[in-house]
Protein backbone atom coordinates (compact mmCIF):
# COMPACT_ATOMS: atom_id res chain seq x y z
CA UNK A 1 0.00 0.00 0.00
CA UNK A 2 1.52 3.40 -0.60
CA UNK A 3 2.07 5.82 2.06
CA UNK A 4 4.00 8.85 1.46
CA UNK A 5 3.83 12.73 2.39
CA UNK A 6 5.66 15.34 -0.10
CA UNK A 7 6.88 18.54 1.31
CA UNK A 8 4.63 22.07 -0.07
CA UNK A 9 6.42 24.24 2.53
CA UNK A 10 9.04 24.48 5.22
CA UNK A 11 9.38 27.62 6.09
CA UNK A 12 8.49 29.42 9.28
CA UNK A 13 6.76 32.52 9.66
CA UNK A 14 7.38 34.53 6.58
CA UNK A 15 8.08 33.08 3.37
CA UNK A 16 11.97 33.11 2.95
CA UNK A 17 14.68 31.83 0.26
CA UNK A 18 12.04 30.33 -1.52
CA UNK A 19 11.06 28.79 1.34
CA UNK A 20 6.97 28.29 1.73
CA UNK A 21 5.30 28.39 4.73
CA UNK A 22 4.00 25.07 5.61
CA UNK A 23 2.30 22.19 3.96
CA UNK A 24 2.16 18.62 3.13
CA UNK A 25 0.12 16.06 1.11
CA UNK A 26 -0.35 12.56 2.38
CA UNK A 27 -0.93 10.25 -0.08
CA UNK A 28 -2.50 6.70 1.49
CA UNK A 29 -3.20 4.45 -1.25
CA UNK A 30 -4.09 7.00 -2.99
CA UNK A 31 -6.00 9.08 -0.65
CA UNK A 32 -4.84 12.49 -0.61
CA UNK A 33 -5.06 14.17 2.59
CA UNK A 34 -3.14 17.77 3.42
CA UNK A 35 -1.80 18.97 6.36
CA UNK A 36 -1.73 22.66 6.77
CA UNK A 37 -1.88 25.46 4.31
CA UNK A 38 0.28 28.12 4.72
CA UNK A 39 0.16 30.91 2.09
CA UNK A 40 1.02 30.18 -1.77
CA UNK A 41 0.20 26.41 -0.82
CA UNK A 42 -1.90 26.13 -4.34
CA UNK A 43 0.77 27.05 -6.25
CA UNK A 44 3.25 24.60 -4.74
CA UNK A 45 0.03 22.25 -5.58
CA UNK A 46 0.68 22.92 -8.88
CA UNK A 47 4.53 23.17 -9.35
CA UNK A 48 4.70 19.57 -8.06
CA UNK A 49 1.75 18.37 -9.97
CA UNK A 50 -0.27 17.58 -7.33
CA UNK A 51 -4.10 17.85 -8.30
CA UNK A 52 -6.10 19.72 -5.63
CA UNK A 53 -9.17 18.33 -7.15
CA UNK A 54 -8.08 14.91 -5.42
CA UNK A 55 -7.78 16.52 -1.77
CA UNK A 56 -10.55 15.18 0.13
CA UNK A 57 -9.39 16.34 3.71
CA UNK A 58 -7.63 19.12 5.03
CA UNK A 59 -6.07 18.88 8.55
CA UNK A 60 -5.44 22.22 9.95
CA UNK A 61 -3.01 22.29 12.84
CA UNK A 62 -3.32 25.96 14.51
CA UNK A 63 -4.77 29.46 13.57
CA UNK A 64 -1.02 30.94 13.28
CA UNK A 65 -1.16 32.72 9.74
CA UNK A 66 1.85 30.49 8.49
CA UNK A 67 0.03 27.15 8.61
CA UNK A 68 -3.18 28.45 6.99
CA UNK A 69 -3.57 31.54 5.25
CA UNK A 70 -3.51 29.82 1.74
CA UNK A 71 -6.84 27.57 2.73
CA UNK A 72 -8.85 30.30 1.34
CA UNK A 73 -8.07 30.76 -2.09
CA UNK A 74 -7.24 27.05 -2.22
CA UNK A 75 -11.18 26.35 -1.41
CA UNK A 76 -12.02 29.20 -3.90
CA UNK A 77 -9.81 27.64 -6.61
CA UNK A 78 -11.49 24.87 -5.95
CA UNK A 79 -14.82 26.14 -6.35
CA UNK A 80 -14.11 28.22 -9.45
CA UNK A 81 -12.56 24.75 -11.06
CA UNK A 82 -16.39 23.46 -10.00
CA UNK A 83 -15.73 21.07 -7.17
CA UNK A 84 -18.78 19.04 -6.08
CA UNK A 85 -17.35 16.29 -4.00
CA UNK A 86 -17.79 17.63 -0.04
CA UNK A 87 -14.34 18.89 1.62
CA UNK A 88 -13.76 17.39 4.72
CA UNK A 89 -11.66 20.13 6.41
CA UNK A 90 -10.57 19.96 10.55
CA UNK A 91 -9.13 22.41 12.35
CA UNK A 92 -9.90 24.97 14.95
CA UNK A 93 -13.09 25.72 16.06
CA UNK A 94 -12.62 29.37 14.91
CA UNK A 95 -11.26 28.41 11.92
CA UNK A 96 -14.67 28.20 9.77
CA UNK A 97 -15.66 31.60 11.62
CA UNK A 98 -12.69 33.14 9.36
CA UNK A 99 -13.46 31.08 6.24
CA UNK A 100 -17.49 32.06 6.68
CA UNK A 101 -16.91 35.89 6.93
CA UNK A 102 -13.96 36.00 3.81
CA UNK A 103 -16.73 33.96 1.65
CA UNK A 104 -19.75 36.40 2.77
CA UNK A 105 -17.58 39.41 2.57
CA UNK A 106 -17.00 38.42 -1.03
CA UNK A 107 -20.38 37.25 -1.80
CA UNK A 108 -18.28 33.87 -2.81
CA UNK A 109 -20.64 31.03 -3.21
CA UNK A 110 -18.93 27.57 -3.24
CA UNK A 111 -19.97 24.92 -5.99
CA UNK A 112 -19.55 22.27 -3.03
CA UNK A 113 -19.76 21.40 0.92
CA UNK A 114 -17.42 21.88 3.68
CA UNK A 115 -17.84 19.35 6.17
CA UNK A 116 -16.29 21.13 9.17
CA UNK A 117 -15.06 19.09 12.54
CA UNK A 118 -13.67 21.38 14.80
CA UNK A 119 -10.92 19.76 17.19
CA UNK A 120 -10.27 19.65 19.97
CA UNK A 121 -6.87 20.83 21.16
CA UNK A 122 -7.01 19.76 24.68
CA UNK A 123 -7.55 16.29 24.27
CA UNK A 124 -6.27 13.11 21.97
CA UNK A 125 -8.72 11.74 20.30
CA UNK A 126 -9.31 9.24 16.88
CA UNK A 127 -10.88 12.14 14.54
CA UNK A 128 -11.19 10.06 11.48
CA UNK A 129 -11.19 6.40 10.84
CA UNK A 130 -11.77 4.94 6.85
CA UNK A 131 -10.95 1.14 5.82
CA UNK A 132 -7.51 1.79 5.62
CA UNK A 133 -6.12 4.21 8.30
CA UNK A 134 -7.23 6.10 11.28
CA UNK A 135 -5.87 10.04 12.51
CA UNK A 136 -5.58 10.73 15.84
CA UNK A 137 -4.87 14.32 17.39
CA UNK A 138 -2.59 15.04 19.94
CA UNK A 139 -2.63 18.15 21.74
CA UNK A 140 0.85 20.11 21.15
CA UNK A 141 2.40 22.83 23.46
CA UNK A 142 2.44 26.27 21.59
CA UNK A 143 1.35 29.59 22.34
CA UNK A 144 -1.74 28.71 21.11
CA UNK A 145 -4.40 25.79 21.05
CA UNK A 146 -2.34 23.70 18.41
CA UNK A 147 -3.16 19.74 17.91
CA UNK A 148 -0.31 17.35 16.42
CA UNK A 149 -1.89 14.29 13.84
CA UNK A 150 -1.18 10.77 13.85
CA UNK A 151 -1.85 8.69 10.63
CA UNK A 152 -1.49 5.39 10.58
CA UNK A 153 -2.10 2.54 8.52
CA UNK A 154 -4.76 -0.32 9.50
CA UNK A 155 -3.60 -3.92 9.60
CA UNK A 156 -4.58 -5.69 6.67
CA UNK A 157 -5.96 -8.86 5.68
CA UNK A 158 -3.22 -11.70 5.60
CA UNK A 159 -1.37 -12.47 1.82
CA UNK A 160 -2.21 -15.50 -0.15
CA UNK A 161 0.51 -17.57 -0.87
CA UNK A 162 0.22 -17.85 -4.58
CA UNK A 163 2.53 -20.71 -5.07
CA UNK A 164 0.60 -22.63 -2.91
CA UNK A 165 -2.59 -22.19 -4.06
CA UNK A 166 -1.99 -22.94 -7.89
CA UNK A 167 -0.25 -26.17 -6.46
CA UNK A 168 -3.41 -27.31 -4.37
CA UNK A 169 -5.60 -25.85 -6.89
CA UNK A 170 -7.86 -24.03 -4.21
CA UNK A 171 -10.94 -22.43 -5.42
CA UNK A 172 -10.74 -18.78 -5.16
CA UNK A 173 -14.28 -18.68 -3.40
CA UNK A 174 -12.16 -19.40 -0.57
CA UNK A 175 -9.52 -16.77 -0.77
CA UNK A 176 -11.79 -14.21 1.15
CA UNK A 177 -12.03 -16.34 4.08
CA UNK A 178 -8.55 -17.50 4.01
CA UNK A 179 -7.69 -14.11 3.94
CA UNK A 180 -9.28 -13.50 6.79
CA UNK A 181 -7.05 -16.36 8.41
CA UNK A 182 -10.45 -18.57 8.32
CA UNK A 183 -9.70 -22.41 7.38
CA UNK A 184 -11.99 -23.74 4.92
CA UNK A 185 -13.58 -27.66 3.96
CA UNK A 186 -14.30 -28.07 0.81
CA UNK A 187 -17.66 -30.49 0.21
CA UNK A 188 -15.73 -33.70 -0.09
CA UNK A 189 -14.45 -32.35 3.39
CA UNK A 190 -10.99 -31.41 2.20
CA UNK A 191 -9.99 -29.34 4.72
CA UNK A 192 -7.82 -25.95 3.70
CA UNK A 193 -6.02 -24.55 6.46
CA UNK A 194 -5.59 -20.27 6.29
CA UNK A 195 -2.06 -20.52 8.02
CA UNK A 196 -0.80 -22.87 5.36
CA UNK A 197 -1.94 -20.70 2.24
CA UNK A 198 -1.39 -17.15 3.73
CA UNK A 199 1.01 -15.02 5.41
CA UNK A 200 1.21 -12.11 7.27
CA UNK A 201 0.95 -8.85 5.31
CA UNK A 202 3.46 -6.02 6.38
CA UNK A 203 3.43 -4.21 9.65
CA UNK A 204 0.75 -0.98 9.06
CA UNK A 205 3.27 1.79 9.45
CA UNK A 206 2.32 5.48 11.25
CA UNK A 207 3.01 9.19 10.48
CA UNK A 208 3.20 11.74 13.39
CA UNK A 209 2.93 15.65 12.26
CA UNK A 210 4.04 17.55 15.28
CA UNK A 211 4.17 21.22 14.32
CA UNK A 212 4.11 23.87 16.28
CA UNK A 213 5.38 22.77 19.59
CA UNK A 214 8.25 23.03 22.53
CA UNK A 215 9.28 20.12 23.99
CA UNK A 216 6.65 18.58 26.17
CA UNK A 217 6.86 14.99 28.02
CA UNK A 218 2.97 15.05 27.62
CA UNK A 219 2.72 14.33 23.84
CA UNK A 220 5.58 12.83 23.18
CA UNK A 221 4.54 9.60 25.29
CA UNK A 222 1.44 9.50 22.43
CA UNK A 223 3.57 9.18 19.79
CA UNK A 224 3.81 5.50 20.45
CA UNK A 225 4.69 3.01 17.06
CA UNK A 226 5.66 5.74 15.13
CA UNK A 227 7.36 5.12 12.01
CA UNK A 228 8.33 8.28 10.35
CA UNK A 229 8.21 11.81 12.75
CA UNK A 230 7.73 15.06 11.34
CA UNK A 231 8.80 17.28 13.70
CA UNK A 232 9.42 21.27 13.79
CA UNK A 233 12.64 22.06 14.26
CA UNK A 234 12.65 26.05 14.33
CA UNK A 235 16.16 26.92 16.04
CA UNK A 236 19.46 25.50 16.48
CA UNK A 237 20.14 24.52 20.18
CA UNK A 238 22.36 27.71 20.86
CA UNK A 239 18.98 28.95 20.28
CA UNK A 240 17.37 27.43 23.25
CA UNK A 241 15.96 29.92 25.34
CA UNK A 242 14.18 32.13 22.31
CA UNK A 243 12.49 28.45 21.39
CA UNK A 244 11.29 28.22 24.98
CA UNK A 245 9.98 31.72 24.57
CA UNK A 246 8.25 31.03 21.58
CA UNK A 247 6.82 27.94 22.01
CA UNK A 248 9.56 26.25 19.56
CA UNK A 249 11.75 23.07 19.47
CA UNK A 250 15.07 23.10 18.31
CA UNK A 251 17.33 20.62 16.46
CA UNK A 252 18.52 18.73 19.43
CA UNK A 253 15.41 18.86 20.89
CA UNK A 254 13.85 17.32 17.47
CA UNK A 255 16.05 14.55 17.65
CA UNK A 256 16.00 13.62 21.03
CA UNK A 257 12.13 12.86 20.43
CA UNK A 258 13.35 10.97 17.46
CA UNK A 259 15.32 8.93 19.38
CA UNK A 260 13.13 8.64 22.74
CA UNK A 261 10.09 7.07 20.55
CA UNK A 262 12.36 5.00 18.99
CA UNK A 263 11.36 6.33 15.36
CA UNK A 264 13.15 4.81 12.12
CA UNK A 265 12.98 8.92 10.09
CA UNK A 266 12.97 11.78 11.12
CA UNK A 267 11.55 15.15 9.52
CA UNK A 268 12.67 18.66 10.13
CA UNK A 269 11.15 21.45 9.07
CA UNK A 270 9.57 24.71 10.16
CA UNK A 271 12.45 26.72 9.60
CA UNK A 272 13.36 30.23 11.34
CA UNK A 273 14.16 32.50 8.57
CA UNK A 274 17.47 33.53 10.00
CA UNK A 275 18.96 30.41 8.60
CA UNK A 276 19.70 30.81 4.69
CA UNK A 277 21.64 27.66 4.93
CA UNK A 278 19.68 24.28 6.81
CA UNK A 279 22.35 22.04 6.84
CA UNK A 280 23.75 23.05 10.01
CA UNK A 281 20.07 22.71 11.35
CA UNK A 282 20.35 19.10 9.74
CA UNK A 283 23.88 17.84 11.15
CA UNK A 284 23.10 18.88 14.42
CA UNK A 285 20.25 16.82 14.38
CA UNK A 286 22.19 13.98 12.88
CA UNK A 287 24.09 14.17 16.78
CA UNK A 288 21.84 12.54 17.99
CA UNK A 289 19.48 10.84 15.47
CA UNK A 290 21.40 9.68 12.34
CA UNK A 291 18.30 9.36 9.89
CA UNK A 292 17.09 12.53 10.34
CA UNK A 293 16.57 14.46 6.90
CA UNK A 294 15.34 18.08 5.39
CA UNK A 295 11.76 18.20 4.52
CA UNK A 296 12.76 19.78 1.31
CA UNK A 297 9.92 21.47 -0.47
CA UNK A 298 8.80 19.24 -3.47
CA UNK A 299 10.16 16.32 -2.19
CA UNK A 300 8.29 12.59 -0.93
CA UNK A 301 9.28 10.57 1.73
CA UNK A 302 8.02 6.86 2.11
CA UNK A 303 6.63 6.56 5.31
ZN1 LIG B 1 2.68 28.71 15.28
Amino acid sequence: MKFEVTILGNSSATPMFNRNPTSQVLNINEHLLMIDCGEGTQQQLLRYGIRYNKIHHIFISHLHGDHFFGLIGLISSMSLNGRKRDLKLFGPKKLMDIIHLQLQSSDTHLSFKIDFFPLDPENTGLILETRDYTVETIPLNHRIPCTGFIFREKKRQRKILKDRVDELQIPPEYFPLLKRGIDCTDSRGKVFKALDLTEESETPKSYAYCSDTMYDKAYISRLTDVNTLYHETTFMHDMIDRAKETHHTTAIEAAQIAKEINAEKLLIGHFSARYKDLSPLLLEAKTVFEDTFIAEQGETFTI
